[in-house]
């Protein structure tokens, strides 16, 4: 094996996806101090914290550069390398939750017992199916009570089109939660409760017919026999392949604030997740051990860390290696570059990359050259494919408060486009300037940028509009008519693609029924 193939063994890049309170900044947590970066555990702590005041441009600022140290977080375990990448979550949810999917290799879902599939897990699953990404879960919340277990699995794979393999099993839930069984190594491991930073080590009683397991768990040891029992019977067996293929899920069970279970699931994780693997590029696959560095941009942060008031393109790795000092062909604009300074995040502090490998991120330094999507390499033209836009949910129309600023507001909100910041829309029936995102804090961050980046004070009013669809059509005539006929639902964005701007859901599926031969696109590739 050569060294690049043994750093892309290794690597097992990875994100979390769930509702808002399910876990994921808890289990985050436990997941680093396992990895041995205690230090990081309060990075995410403090970045919580800040998230209820955005109200407050200070702490908004504060907000992002503090969730900008934590967008990739590193750490070794078991022997892997793994890069867990931050999917922003609660008022900071946006276009870069969706698109930091397509950039890892495979996700773990959290669910709460008490609360089952939710809205936002089913729409971050969604985007996983687009690139088929393998997907563990972790049950989360065991120590308190919840739904019956059977159901809860039941709905992942009524909602989420997924089918499960429980590989641990819970015995008891809420105040009878005492701990998890294994049904690959036949071992039950008891909980005990714990809290803080340390790692304890419960008994484990090895064998389902142990007669200790019935001294400490009295009556509930024969409940488990028997729901083991009926697990077997209702759930699939674990394939690996299926997994792999993102056709079924890995079911663990835990109490992540409790650090119960999270032992057994990074465990699973280390051993099943995919490193890197191949890439579609327009022109042709790319698999990772080829010599030549590739990776694309999936994210682009600006003004994160009051100390580097500057913009950082997140590259994800595709093959090859980084190596300080090198020069990469910014593909898109033709230019090559000499990379000395590109950084990783670790902690509060950045420190510079001497070598990267497939998997890893690196950030590098951008003044408003780099794009979302574009594509670096050694000197290959290559262009990577599959980092879409994604239909906003959220609208609003920005008014200028003085009109000789129309230009620098246009160039404004086309910097805030390219960086995937928001989506702007020009209706073609009025001068509208319409912005488009998933996210209500994107709306506050865009006109914040306005003003002080670009100079332009704006306001942003609602506007009823509920979702948009990129039109595609291949037959001209047919075209011609329904621009006519839908004019005043159509606009064009950044890029002057023809968008269909729906004020109801009703609307659209009209629409879409009165016009067979248009299709209604959900997400744009870059
Ligand atoms: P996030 O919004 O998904 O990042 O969720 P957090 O990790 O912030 O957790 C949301 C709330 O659930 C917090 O109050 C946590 O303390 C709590 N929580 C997280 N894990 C558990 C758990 O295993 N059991 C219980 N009872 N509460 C938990």
């Amino acid at each position: 094996m050569t060294e690049l193939q043994e750093q892309i063994a290794k690597r097992r890049t990875f994100a979390i996806i769930s509702h808002p309170d399910a876990g994921k900044t808890t289990l985050t947590e436990k997941l680093l101090l396992f990895g041995g970066a205690i230090q990081l555990a309060g990075t995410v702590k403090g970045r919580k914290a800040a998230r209820h005041a955005t109200s407050d441009w200070m702490a908004l600022e504060k907000e992002r550069g503090i969730s900008v140290t934590s967008s990739v977080m590193q750490f070794e375990y078991g022997g892997a390398v793994v890069n867990l990448l931050d999917t922003p979550g609660h008022e900071d949810f946006s276009e870069d939750t969706y698109r930091t999917l397509t950039a890892v290799d495979s996700a773990l879902m959290v669910i709460d017992v008490a609360k089952g599939v939710e809205e936002r897990t089913i729409k971050l699953m969604e985007v996983c199916r687009l690139r088929d990404t393998p997907i563990l879960t972790f049950i989360n919340k065991l120590d308190r009570e919840g739904h019956d277990l059977i159901e809860v699995l039941d709905e992942i794979e009524q909602i989420l089109k997924i089918q499960c393999a429980p590989i641990t099993w819970p015995i008891g839930m809420g105040r009878r939660f005492k701990g998890v069984y294994d049904r690959r190594t036949g071992c039950t491991h008891l909980f005990s409760a714990q809290h803080g930073g340390r790692v304890i080590e419960g008994e484990v009683i090895k064998g389902l017919d142990n007669p200790r397991l019935d001294e400490v768990l009295g009556e509930q040891a024969d409940e488990l026999r028997a729901e083991l029992e009926l697990v077997e019977g209702a759930s699939h067996a674990f394939d690996l392949d299926a997994y792999l293929a993102g056709r079924q899920t890995p079911v663990f069970f835990g109490s992540a604030i409790n650090n119960f279970g999270v032992r057994e699931l990074l465990d699973a994780f280390v051993q099943y997740a995919p490193p890197p693997r191949p890439r579609m590029a327009r022109q042709r696959r790319v698999t990772p051990d080829e010599p030549a560095f590739t990776g694309f941009v999936f994210k682009i942060q600006a003004n994160m860390d009051p100390a580097h008031r500057d913009r950082i393109a997140f590259v994800r790795v595709c093959s090859g290696s980084y190596q300080k000092g090198m020069r990469l062909r910014h593909v898109r604009i033709g230019k090559t570059i000499q990379v000395a300074n590109a950084i990783t995040f670790q902690a509060d502090e950045r420190r510079h990359v001497e070598e990267a490998w497939p998997g890893d991120i690196i950030g590098l330094h951008n003044h408003g050259t780099i794009q979302i999507g574009d594509t670096f390499t050694e000197g290959e033209d290559l262009k990577y494919e599959g980092i879409p836009y994604f239909a906003p949910e959220l609208f609003r129309r920005i008014v200028l408060k003085n009109p000789l600023r129309m230009k620098a507001l246009h160039k404004g909100v086309i910097q805030l486009a390219e960086e995937g910041a928001t989506q702007s829309f020009r209706p073609l029936k009025n001068n509208d300037l319409i912005l488009g995102a998933v996210g209500m804090l994107q709306f506050e961050v865009a006109a914040y940028r306005l003003r002080s980046e670009y100079g332009v004070e704006a306001a942003v009013e609602p506007v009823s509009i509920k979702t948009a669809r990129w039109i595609q059509c291949t037959d001209p005539r047919v075209l011609e008519r329904f621009k006519e006929k839908c004019f005043e639902y159509l606009a064009l964005d950044g890029d002057d693609h023809l968008v269909y701007l729906a004020p109801s859901l009703v609307n659209l599926s009209l629409a879409e029924e009165r016009w067979p031969e248009v299709r209604f696109l959900a997400t744009r590739e870059l």
